[in-house]
């Protein structure tokens, strides 16, 4: 048996058994009526967790990234320009994906640790005409949150069309499709709902399934939502297998988040990462988000001087706590720490306590127990 670690990295994410346990159930027929009956319920659910009102829910083999490729392979047509905002990383892949379809495209990069401003995104699309435009809610290597709210609202000035990568957000920060006026919410399984790796999951608005239905063709076949949509309507109908025991977890994933409550689900969020940035905050920590874009689901505490990075995530490992180094730039000087999905507030006590104790084994100074403490108390307000 492998040894149970605590897998805080920016996902996957812990597995709730309820979740896991799904996954060795007999493999049933994908027309079956118990696997029809639990892709509608699954579907169904992910509409609730995005408040969307109409449009359609699609679940499909794959991960966060053929969300992204679907995304654009369905409502760019031949000849359109597309706007990604990007506050790190991931909004460049999305300008790697328009690459590889020779779409037009530009990037709006804001510096790492911040986010664009909506008045620049507004500004931009006054200068171009843009049909879709996409922005990451929250990066994986800056950990900073976007105010996609607030860029919805800049983008229904137009006629563009608005997504939102939620993969490190959706069903752990609240995502408002309907009010907020967003067409499309893509995201992946294995980061805020808690379920293992292996599925694309997309909301479309109506508007957005009339953008598609516009397109006389688009270059792909496998992710062609309107080869998927008669299986969402009815998922006794088949276009291509799709993969049982995981939509069956999926679906089981989906329960959980719903039994828990979005909006205590929202709000146990921000209290976990609250309570982790004052403990490791009290440890000598600093963080490299800035404080005004700050995410609920991860957090990229960065080192004090004399603590090394690899021999410290090593130690912490020893510990049973996984986190993730930084990347690019950030190599060496931060480490990354997710707290998404289904994690409990005493697994979140369990970490800093394991960062105090590999401190103290790698000969830091500090104030024993502090860390833990500090949590606590943001923890039990
Ligand atoms: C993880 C992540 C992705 C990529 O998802 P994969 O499932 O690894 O393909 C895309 N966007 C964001 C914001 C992510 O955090």
């Amino acid at each position: 048996m492998e040894e149970e670690k605590l897998l805080l990295i920016p996902g996957p994410t812990p597995v709730h058994p309820r979740i896991i346990n799904r996954l060795s159930l007999p493999t049933v027929s994908h027309v079956s009526s118990v696997f029809v009956r639990e892709f509608k319920e699954a579907l169904s659910n992910l509409k609730k967790i995005v408040f969307c009102e109409q449009g359609k829910s699609f679940i499909v083999a794959g991960a966060g990234t053929l969300a992204m490729e679907m995304t654009l392979a369905n409502l760019l047509g031949d000849g359109e320009k597309m706007l990604v905002v990007s506050q790190g990383y991931f909004g460049q892949r999305m300008g790697d994906i328009a690459e590889a379809f020779g779409c037009e495209y530009d990037v709006m990069q804001s510096p790492w640790g911040s986010a664009v401003q909506p008045d620049q995104l507004r500004d931009q699309l006054g200068k171009k005409n843009y049909s879709l435009v996409v922005s990451t809610h929250v990066d994986t290597a800056t950990g900073s949150c976007a105010p996609v709210r607030e860029y919805a609202q800049a983008v229904r000035e137009k006629e563009a069309l608005f997504a939102i990568d939620g993969v490190c957000a959706t069903g752990g920060i609240e995502e408002r499709m309907t009010d907020w006026g967003v067409d499309v919410i893509l995201t992946a399984a294995q980061k805020c709902f808690g379920v293992p790796p292996g599925l694309a999951v997309l909301v479309f608005s109506e508007r957005a399934v009339d953008k598609r239905k516009s397109l006389r063709s688009v270059h792909t076949y496998y992710g062609d939502i309107l080869k998927w949509l008669p299986v969402m309507e009815d998922p006794s109908r088949y276009f291509s297998t799709p993969c049982v025991n995981e939509i069956r977890a999926f679906c089981e994933g989906t329960r959980v988040i719903l039994d828990e409550g979005l909006d205590v689900r929202f709000k146990r969020h921000h209290k976990t990462a609250c309570a982790l940035r004052a403990g490791l905050g009290s440890l000598g920590f600093s963080f490299f988000t800035e404080d005004e874009f700050f995410a609920d689901t991860l957090s990229l505490p960065v080192y004090p001087r004399g603590v090394e990075d690899r021999a410290f995530r090593e130690k912490l490992a020893e510990k049973r706590v996984i986190v993730a180094g930084g990347l690019g730039r950030l190599k060496g000087k931060v480490f990354r720490i997710g707290h998404m999905g289904n994690i409990s507030y005493s697994q979140i006590e369990f970490a800093v306590d394991a960062v105090e104790k590999a401190l103290s084994e790698l000969g830091y100074t500090f104030h024993p127990g502090s860390g833990v403490k500090a949590a606590k108390e943001v923890l039990q307000d």
